[in-house]
């Protein structure tokens, strides 16, 4: 029913890069013999899964929607590709994202924009946004994407659907196409916070080949699911970004903290002094991150190669010229600007001293409440091409969203509204690392 979904209605949506039709009925077939032989069954079984186009998956492309890796195939699975095989899940397709996940709304993918299945004249959001546009338009009940800095909580707001970004290390990123390795966190869309749940179940644990990958217990999420938090403090802040805070996602964030209070919740005015400087911050750590990661392209070990060129050095520029988009190009420069020498101590220490204040916040938040509740994006999804002229617009966007990244701390997206033009409204909240069941617990009552 998936693929027939996708094959009439994705040519609008444009979610998916790659659909893996064949692999994806002969494993439903599987699953479906073992059922009727009586064998055990995964978590997952038999249920379709659709993954970012960064997630490593052993024999199918991985793009990373640049041209770079157009024809790059893994020889291997991503730990969380392993983990829903073994759970039995159906992985039905690859979906679109910005070129190497710098994007929010899949405007830099080298190959097709999503459009945001409530209005296709909207953005999906990204980098994950074909992730979540496949969720909301009933293409896959689940998908995965990765959050560097919002990619999976803004999409998901975006479209409509709960979107969850895990603890720093909590998901492994073996197998996950590197962007800035220090926010990097690979975690669930789904259409309601027990299916998320319940991924995470699978996804989530140690792995020896992540080497910041956590050693902490997996609870069984969904097994206390359905029991509300007692004696809940939720914490929240005044006059957070007065200005350039869209009315409708204000009144929206304010009818979200009425409900909590309505369900018994104590509403606690919360001060994080340095959430203004989270945008500038992430935006000195992330490129310098990307601009280490993606030095691997150079035309020899990975990906694209130009034809035409002179000696090795014009071999390296021509194909990383011709290959990488315009964004990844800003972000390589941006990164290599605040690595290099004489500019380090001024932008890249700087920003990592910012991010430990910051961080530092959080802890000092969570000592007197339980959850955090925020917007996740100053506005509901803006018009396809609004912000493509205007990169310094595109990033501001990101300011409820980076914190998490740069905190390491868990946050989820979950629907709470509509604007008057019908477009979905995201509710955030945040937890201490480690919390995520506290976290879904939290998100499940609201629901
Ligand atoms: N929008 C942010 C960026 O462009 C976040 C991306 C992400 O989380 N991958 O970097």
């Amino acid at each position: 029913a998936c693929l027939n979904e996708i094959a009439h209605r994705d040519n609008n949506i444009n979610a998916f890069l790659s659909v893996q039709q064949e692999s994806a009925l002969e494993k439903a077939r599987e699953v479906d013999q073992k059922r009727t032989a009586g064998k055990p069954l995964g978590k997952l079984a038999g249920i379709p899964v659709a993954l970012k186009d960064n997630i490593c998956t052993e024999g199918v492309n991985t793009t990373c929607a640049s041209r770079m890796l157009e024809n790059f195939v893994p020889p291997y699975d991503a730990h969380i590709v392993e983990r829903l095989k073994a759970a039995d899940a159906v992985l039905i397709g690859k979906t679109n994202q910005d070129e190497f996940a710098m994007g929010s709304s899949t405007e830099n993918s080298a190959f097709k924009t999503t459009t945001n299945p409530w209005n296709t004249a909207h953005a999906a959001g990204g980098s994950s946004g074909g992730s979540a546009a496949a969720v909301a338009a009933g293409f896959a009940p689940l998908a995965l994407g990765s959050d560097t800095g919002g990619s999976i909580r803004q999409p998901a707001s975006f479209c409509g659907v709960v979107g969850l970004k895990p603890t720093y290390g909590r998901v492994s990123r073996y197998g996950l196409i590197a962007f800035a390795s220090s926010l990097d966190q690979i975690g669930p869309f789904a259409r309601d916070v027990t299916d998320a749940a319940l991924v995470m179940e699978i996804i989530a644990g140690k792995d020896h080949r992540d080497t910041t990958s956590l050693d902490a217990a997996v609870p069984e999420f969904t097994s206390e699911l359905e029991q509300p938090l007692e004696n809940l403090k939720v914490g929240y802040v005044e006059h957070l970004q007065e200005e350039g805070l869209h009315d409708e996602v204000r009144e929206a964030t304010l009818r979200a903290l009425d409900v909590y209070k309505s369900l018994g919740a104590e509403l606690v005015p919360i001060k994080l002094p340095h959430a203004k400087y989270c945008v500038a911050t992430y935006y000195i750590i992330a490129p310098s991150e990307a601009s280490s990661n993606l030095a691997r392209y150079d035309g020899v070990h990975y990906g694209y190669r130009a034809d035409h060129f002179e000696n090795m050095i014009d071999m390296y520029a021509a194909s990383r010229g011709e290959a990488f988009g315009d964004e990844v190009k800003r972000r390589i420069m941006l990164g290599t600007y605040s690595l290099s020498s004489g500019y380090y101590d001024a932008y890249y220490l700087k920003a990592l001293k910012v991010r430990r204040l910051i961080r530092n916040d959080f802890e000092q938040a969570f000592q007197s409440v339980d959850i955090i509740a925020s917007p996740v994006t100053p506005t509901p999804a803006f018009a396809i091409g609004e912000h493509v002229d205007d990169p310094l617009a595109m990033y501001l966007a990101d300011i409820f969203t980076t914190s998490a990244n740069l905190s390491g701390i868990p946050g989820i997206s979950i629907p709470a509204g509509f604007s008057e033009n019908k477009l979905p409204i995201g509710l955030q909240l945040l937890a201490p690392p480690l919390e995520e069941e506290r976290l879904l617990r939290a998100a499940r009552m609201f629901e």
